[in-house]
């Protein structure tokens, strides 16, 4: 093989040992997961907001920003369940480039992932001991949910491991909802047979293992827009988007609680990350002139930083993505409390 083994890393127990989930940690989990559950389940009407940055860059500002969610959560905590977005893996769409916090603990250093797995089960431990929020991430390699998988309460599969049998099966053995996005091309009908995957009992390797699932109850739908044959974006947000897919639930009867979360970024905005703050009302507005449309959608996902935009190569701003341009701090407050007077 035309590669060489580095060294052996450690198992997820081992580091699970070193940095423990405190009591108070693990309680705040259990009320988060509950409260998350009642929204997937339809007990509960509020709107489950996945926001925050395209990647986890640094703990520092990630932290900062999570730490500004929690004021913000406990006042409009009748309307909305925040869960905040620590996406420590990131996919890239030629293999090359800034791979998340996993690969590079520090993103201008060479890879180090013994250091990346210790790096993110510390950020997302102190979002959790310091905000009581327990996060989401984004399930980009299966085998490493476990070490991970005490801290979470919400993963994405993307757009680009939708169709990926080893995501499919991992995401049916979950205990935490798991959104499986539209692939790139938007082929709704991908996205349908994965949830309907996730959503089976399976039989499959696990880690060196011959592993059980039962299903997961919560796998639904995230539409994130697409691209064509040419590389353009094309929304699939609008009205018409959504009481389509509807109708595909309506004809899909073995899928239980037909749900999904409006990925208001990546296609759906063009990366224009601004129009985030129209795509989300549009959304809202959908959802008050459809009844139909009302139980279906869970909630919407936004990508949102400190500052506006995204750093240009070879720049660091505090607070600013280094990968795709989220809505900065002031913009997303505001949103945030305009969406709760929507509701
Ligand atoms: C993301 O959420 O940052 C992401 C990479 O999403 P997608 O899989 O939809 O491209
Ligand atoms: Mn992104």
């Amino acid at each position: 093989m035309n590669m060489t083994q580095k060294r052996a890393l450690l198992e997820p127990k081992s580091i699970k040992e070193m940095y423990p989930v405190s009591a108070s940690g693990k309680q705040a989990k259990e009320l988060n997961d509950k409260q998350i559950q009642d929204v997937m389940y339809g007990r509960s009407d509020k709107l489950i907001l996945v926001i925050g940055p395209c990647s986890a860059d640094h703990e520092d500002p990630v932290i900062d920003y999570i730490s500004r969610l929690r004021p913000v959560q406990d006042k409009v905590a009748d309307k909305i369940v925040i869960i905040p977005r620590i996406y420590t893996n990131k996919p890239r769409t030629t293999g090359a480039g800034y791979k998340g916090m996993l690969h590079q603990p520090d993103p201008d250093a060479r890879p180090d992932i013994l250091k990346g797995l210790i790096a993110i089960r510390k950020l997302h431990m102190r979002a959790l001991n310091e905000t009581g929020f327990s996060c989401a991430d984004e399930m980009l390699y299966p085998e490493n949910h476990n070490y991970l998988s005490d801290l979470l309460s919400y993963v994405a599969v993307g757009a680009r491991s939708v169709e990926d049998q080893q995501h499919r099966l991992t995401a049916s053995g979950l205990d935490i909802p798991a959104g499986m996005k539209n692939p790139t091309s938007g082929d709704l009908s991908v996205m349908m047979n994965s949830i309907r995957a996730a959503q089976g009992g399976h039989t499959f390797i696990y880690r060196n293992w011959e592993v059980e699932s039962k299903g997961n109850p919560m796998a639904h739908a995230i539409l994130r827009g697409f691209v064509d044959s040419y590389g353009k974006s094309h929304p699939n947000y609008h009205y018409e988007d959504l009481l389509r897919l509807y109708e595909m639930f309506q004809d899909a009867p073995d899928i239980k609680n037909p749900s999904v979360i409006v990925d208001c970024n990546h296609s759906n905005s063009g990366k224009q990350f601004n129009e985030q703050i129209r795509i989300a009302k549009e959304v809202l507005h959908s959802m008050r002139h459809n009844d139909h449309l009302r139980p279906m959608i869970k909630g919407l996902m936004i990508e949102s930083y400190i500052e506006d935009g995204a750093c240009v190569q070879g720049e660091f701003t505090y607070g600013k993505s280094i990968t795709d341009p989220c809505l900065g701090w002031e913009k997303t407050e505001r949103l945030i409390y305009e969406l709760a007077d929507l509701l």
